[in-house]
């Protein structure tokens, strides 16, 4: 399987770095920006680094090349 060169990989999540919004998939995990239910994209649920799980969620544009 091969891809583009050119979709840059994003950043990879920072547990413990999110904001309150970000931990609860209110806002994308890797941008900030809010989200809304229909266009968010769900990262799957994961034990933050002081062991509380967070529901981390990305705006389409950054799922698009966080994958
Ligand atoms: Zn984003």
């Amino acid at each position: 399987m091969v891809r583009s060169s050119n979709d840059a990989p994003a950043p990879p999540l920072a547990p413990g770095n999110l904001t309150e919004e970000q931990r609860r998939g209110a806002a994308c995990a890797h941008c900030g920006a809010p989200l809304s239910a229909r266009s968010a994209v769900d990262l799957g649920s994961r034990p933050d680094a002081d062991g509380v799980r967070i529901f981390p969620r990305a705006c389409p544009r950054c799922a698009a090349t966080a994958r």
